[in-house]
């Protein structure tokens, strides 16, 4: 097609308010109710087929046991190997497709999820992890939908990033998807990132298997749904469902390996990364390992600080979605002068905190995803009930009778290395180290040092110079720093998100910085009138004195020409100035 087209710019899709009466409160409850009725039969996605094993495992909601949202087939190794070929075999085409076309499929599939595919997938993340409608609201909508309108836009400005030209040639760099297939792995917490991380990869033209956390095949299922929708081509995203294990070293073992978009625990990504390490001899490629990994985000607080700031933030910080958010605050240092009043705040606002289904409206918190979920965190509670250390002064009572319920829980531990303060625990259970007033820098060096991850974290101050030095201080502690903010709910194309040290390789979704990473460039030199002698100027030999002028003039034909026409130039007059002087 003879012309250039331009992405369409980027914008925050608008959250939904869900207020009683509202247009939006209606459709969600009318899909919730629809969903409740049927129960989904969920295949694997390989190619144009959809494969059902006959090997059923059964999607519950964690608020209640008892409700059966639909079951789904499960994988091993032959599907697994079905897929990558699959992948490989729709890689071509799908690498050839001008990028217009590439995006608008993109594009469209964030229009569809604007509107009726809203519904359908909220009400899925609402049944399927137990989030709240303003929790789906903000992840399995609005954050899914920013990625797909901004990558595709930043998509755009990589390709477009050229290179400088000189005389008589043209540079350019080519941005090739990767050798091999992407392997895709996804965990429970976010649809969003169970969206993002398949078709990230597949905007840069690769060709993906993907395996969702098996606690939300039914969301994964209805983000299918809206990808084929959308005219996604088969085999692009494949995705295969089985024991994580088997399907991941399945696919490790394949020399079309090209690299592998991973969010999840810490203890997984090591795994992976040693397995691929060990195999590595066996890939045509040196794979790309991107992993967004746990963390144990941290809230600092000044003695300046405002305390109905930090006691909101840390109630929603800790508590929205249950604690299991990758950003959520769970280690808290206060200064002595300010505890009893951010005490007392905290205490008045979770006594106001309900608890129960996300179906009624009515609840600001609900259940943990599951059983596996359930007993650890409950462990940390148990021992942390145990510790002498360590005193609870809200929640603390779990009851899995009907869901997988744990009450918003604060422990106060006067051991700023106590196991609550230091892990990742992934609930809802908020530690914190009351600090002495004076003691703000050497409580930095704790924060710094307190636990392995440096994903997200908070000042709260007004004294600028604290956030300074908080600043500085804590300069490798959080891939996002917020001031005055509780450290969760970063925005696509607002925040990019990511830690290091056992956060993760910090390639920042939300950012063209992840799409680089499944790319690998292709320098292409053209020369429109390549030299027809092999000979350099400087080759000749000396000849007899003249003046220092036509050395002078030789050497500016050369600067300023190309090289083939420097050496012509050069050949007519050059002299060198010391034979030109004698
Ligand atoms: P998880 O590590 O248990 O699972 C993540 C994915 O890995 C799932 O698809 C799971 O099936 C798969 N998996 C598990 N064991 C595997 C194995 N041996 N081989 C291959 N795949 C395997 O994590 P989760 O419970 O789903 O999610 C919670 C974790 O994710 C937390 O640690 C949280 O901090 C982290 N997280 C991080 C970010 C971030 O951006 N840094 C965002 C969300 C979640």
């Amino acid at each position: 097609m003879n012309a250039r087209f331009s992405v369409p710019k980027p914008y925050n899709e608008s959250l939904l308010e869900y207020r009683p009466g509202s247009p939006e409160r209606k459709a969600i409850k009318a899909r919730l109710a629809e969903m409740k009725a049927q129960k989904a039969n969920i295949p694997l996605y390989i190619g144009s087929e959809e494969i059902r094993t006959g090997k059923m495992k059964d999607c519950r909601s964690p608020y209640d046991h008892q409700q059966l949202l639909g079951r789904y087939h499960e994988g091993g190794a032959p599907e697994v190997k079905k897929a990558i070929a699959a992948a490989m075999k729709a890689k071509k085409d799908w690498a050839a497709m001008p990028f217009h076309a590439r995006a608008a499929i993109f594009l469209r599939a964030a229009d569809l999820l604007a509107h009726d595919f809203r519904w359908t997938l909220n009400a899925a993340t609402m049944l399927c992890q137990s989030k709240s409608v303003h929790q789906a609201e903000i992840d399995s909508a609005a954050e899914l939908i920013d990625f797909l309108r901004y990558n595709v836009f930043w998509a755009e400005q990589i390709y477009s990033n050229q290179p400088n030209n000189s005389r008589g040639m043209w540079n350019m760099v080519e941005m090739r998807p990767l050798e091999g297939f992407v392997f895709a792995v996804t965990p429970f917490n976010f649809t969003a990132i169970a969206g993002n991380l398949p078709t990230a990869p597949a905007i840069m033209g690769n060709t993906v298997v993907w395996k969702p956390a098996s606690s939300t095949v039914y969301t994964a299922y209805h983000l299918m749904r809206l990808f084929k929708a959308a005219g996604l081509p088969d085999g692009v995203i494949n995705m295969v469902t089985g024991p994580a294990s088997v399907v991941s070293q399945t696919l490790f073992d394949s020399p079309d390996f090209g690299g592998v978009h991973f969010t999840g625990s810490t203890g997984v990504f090591h795994w992976m990364w040693q397995t691929v390490g060990g195999n590595i001899a066996k890939y045509k490629t040196y794979p790309r390992l991107v992993g967004e990994t746990g963390g144990k985000d941290f809230v600092m607080v000044h003695a300046s600080a405002d305390t109905a700031a930090v006691a909101t933030a840390l109630v929603r910080g800790a508590f929205e979605f249950q604690g299991q958010k990758c950003s959520a605050a769970s280690r808290a240092y206060i200064p002595d002068n300010l505890w009893p009043k951010i005490k007392k705040q905290m205490a008045d606002m979770l006594a106001t905190v309900k608890m129960g289904s996300p179906e009624d409206f009515t609840n600001f918190f609900n259940a943990v995803i599951d059983k596996p979920a359930y007993e650890n965190i409950k462990g940390y509670i148990d021992r942390a009930k145990k510790n002498k250390a360590c005193k609870i002064i809200a929640g603390g009572k779990c009851d899995d009778s009907v869901g997988w319920f744990i009450e918003p829980t604060v422990i106060v531990s006067t051991d700023p290395k106590s196991e609550t303060m230091s892990q990742e625990i992934f609930g809802p259970v908020l530690t914190i180290y009351v600090y002495p007033e004076k003691k703000f820098k050497e409580t930095l060096k704790l924060v710094d040092t307190g636990s392995a991850y440096a994903l997200t974290g908070s000042i709260f101050a007004n004294d600028r110079k604290a956030i300074l030095e908080a600043q500085e201080a804590l300069v490798h502690a959080a891939g996002n720093f917020y001031i005055n903010d509780k450290p969760t709910g970063a925005v696509v194309g607002q925040q990019p998100f990511g830690g290091a040290r056992a956060s993760g390789t910090n390639d920042k979704a939300g950012s063209y910085l992840n799409l680089l990473r499944w790319t690998s460039a292709r320098t292409i030199k053209e020369t429109f009138d390549p030299p027809k002698d092999y000979k350099y100027p400087f080759l000749e030999p000396d000849a007899a004195p003249e003046t220092a002028e036509v050395y002078d003039e030789a050497v500016e034909a050369h600067d300023a020409a190309s090289p083939s026409n420097g050496a012509k130039a050069a050949k007519s007059s050059r002299k060198h100035p010391k034979a030109a002087a004698a």
